[in-house]
């Protein structure tokens, strides 16, 4: 697995959940896409989760005009809100950032996921985790990089998230 940490796209970089740039449109966007999935096997990069559904790809070096095969990887609902962590927390509203965790950032999604699908609630998953001392979101990398983002069970500002989340809490 790669190593996940809360950062962000710059604003133009973002379309929605299931689509991340501008700078390719409608079908040249649409085969970059399949072929990043395929490749991966539309298993999420940063936490192994596997669907065929709302999966969609990262640009790793956050720079959207490089569409090398080599700077996209396949990334899901969940790790997509967290590397876009001003999305998440100033559009959707949906992520909340801590300063300790028990758990790295990847073990959080493994764990979150999982506990959502057992019903348990977002104070539970909190618990479960280890997250103390929450803090706000700042458009800083630097000061991003060593906190740990939480996806809440909230639908978020849109509800945009909404479906493709619940998508990964299910069996
Ligand atoms: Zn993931």
């Amino acid at each position: 697995m790669k190593k996940l940490n809360p950062t962000y796209a710059e604003s133009s970089n973002y379309r929605g959940i299931t689509q991340n740039t501008r700078k390719l449109a409608g079908k040249d966007m649409d085969a970059l896409r399949t072929s990043v999935l395929e490749r991966d096997k539309y298993k999420c990069s940063y936490c192994d989760f596997h669907a065929e559904e709302y999966q969609t790809i990262w640009f790793i070096d956050g720079d959207s005009d490089n569409n090398k095969m080599s700077n996209l990887t396949t990334v899901c609902p969940m790790c997509n809100l967290i590397l876009n962590t001003r999305v998440g927390c100033q559009i959707e509203g949906i992520v909340e950032l801590y300063e300790e965790s028990d758990y790295s950032q990847n073990q959080i999604v493994q764990m979150t996921r999982k506990l959502r699908r057992e019903g348990k609630s977002d104070n539970e998953i909190r618990t479960r985790l280890g997250l103390k001392s929450k803090v706000p979101f700042k458009l800083n990398r630097e000061y991003l990089s060593v906190l740990f983002a939480f996806v809440t069970s909230w639908k978020g500002s849109y509800g945009e998230c909404e479906e493709a989340l619940a998508y990964g809490y299910r069996e």
